[in-house]
């Protein structure tokens, strides 16, 4: 792969390859803009089989991150990183702790966090070598971020139910669960408590009938959650749950819900919109727990503070669905613009104070 020639292509300003020979670490650490601030994006420990699987999944991610943290109105950059191997049987102390001098030479550009593959353990063996990591834990860090995410995908959905209903109240609405897992659990008590009626569905079985017993919900088959007639279909279990195949059976006309990479494929998100269904952007509406993790770097972690900020997930929303209304695309392109006017308006300001 030409990586100079990709990340010419995407604006990426940096993609440092990190090797220890005694601890055995390769990984990778992607920055790729910093224009509101350090770039800010967990660390993935996965077992790539090839190198290049690991090159284009660390920019994909990065440059997501870029997307995410500017449409949630934090002042971070996008970034990322990945450590390739079995995080079940290559981790090792000496190799996070090799990691984190890695991040700590960044001089504070890269902020790492948890992600998949890595746990607040592992931060808390990191934060031994630099302290550009977040989410640790100890008790004024961040912790479990999934109610944050929640109270954000709540909100955001009630934005998006103004707009496909002309009421926000989710009160009556049939809304669609699918996962309930730690964010699907907490949504589906915010949405009990405003009077909605609950489908659920979980692969596992036990979950979802606390859901029911809980909640009053009715138990969905996970294979059919998606088709179940509702208004709401709220994905928060898996990623490309919006593809060819599930999109024909949708009987709903909003989709709103907490899981990352929702849309196969960009030609989904195109499919949706011309089929009348609202889909509301996934990074948008699950940015809560980002915003959580970033509340840590304002000083102490303040609870509050993050759910009042995880609020303007419902602005935010509503913009987006304004910009793609105002400029007529599909909403997850409106997303990518809000994101990108916020960084161009950053960067104009920047350079009022260059010199000449
Ligand atoms: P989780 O593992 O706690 O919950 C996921 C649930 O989905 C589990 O109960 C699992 O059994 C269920 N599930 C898996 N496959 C399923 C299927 N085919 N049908 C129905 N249910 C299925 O994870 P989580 O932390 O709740 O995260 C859920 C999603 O939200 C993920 O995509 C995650 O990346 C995304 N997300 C989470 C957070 C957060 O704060 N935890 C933040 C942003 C995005």
């Amino acid at each position: 792969m030409d990586i100079l020639a990709y990340m010419g292509k995407y604006g990426f300003e940096q993609l440092i390859f990190c090797h220890d020979r005694v601890s055995g670490l390769r990984a990778l650490i992607a920055l790729h803009n910093t224009t509101l601030g350090p770039a800010l994006g967990g660390c993935r420990m996965y077992p790539y089989e090839k190198e290049d699987d690991a090159i284009l999944d660390v920019l994909r991610l990065a440059r997501g991150m870029t997307y995410k943290n500017a449409a949630a109105g934090l002042s971070l950059g996008g970034g990322k990183s990945v450590i390739i191997g079995d995080p079940r049987r290559d981790k090792s102390e000496e190799m996070l702790r090799a990691f984190g001098r890695f991040v700590q030479t960044l001089g504070g550009r890269y902020y790492t966090a948890e992600d998949s593959g890595t746990s607040v353990e592992d931060m808390d063996v990191i934060r031994t070598e630099t302290e550009y990591v977040l989410g640790l834990s100890t008790a004024d860090s961040s912790g479990d971020p999934s109610p944050v995410t929640a109270f954000g995908v709540w909100r955001g959905m009630k934005a998006a139910a103004g707009q496909a209903f002309g009421e926000e109240s989710l009160k009556g609405r049939t809304v669609a669960v699918q996962g309930v897992g730690n964010v699907g659990y907490a949504l589906a008590r915010h949405l009990a408590e405003e009077g909605a009626r609950l489908l659920v569905a979980d692969v596992d079985a036990g979950r979802a009938e606390r859901a029911a017993r809980e909640f009053g919900a009715e138990v969905v088959d996970p294979q059919h959650i998606h088709a179940a007639p509702c208004d709401i279909f709220s994905p928060n279990a898996l990623g490309a749950v919006l593809n060819a195949r599930s999109i024909p059976e949708l009987k709903c006309r909003v989709v709103a819900g907490g899981a990352n990479n929702q849309l196969a494929t960009e030609a989904d998100g195109d499919e949706l919109e011309r089929r009348g269904i609202l889909y509301v952007p996934d990074y948008i509406i699950n940015a809560g727990g980002v915003i959580n993790v970033a509340d840590e770097m304002l000083g102490k972690y303040n609870r509050d503070r993050a759910m009042r900020k995880a609020a303007t997930i419902y602005d935010n929303v509503r913009r987006v669905l304004a910009i793609a209304r105002r400029d007529g695309i599909p909403t997850y392109r409106a997303a990518d613009r809000l994101a990108e006017e916020r960084i161009a308006r950053i960067a104009q300001l920047h350079q009022m104070y260059l010199p000449g």
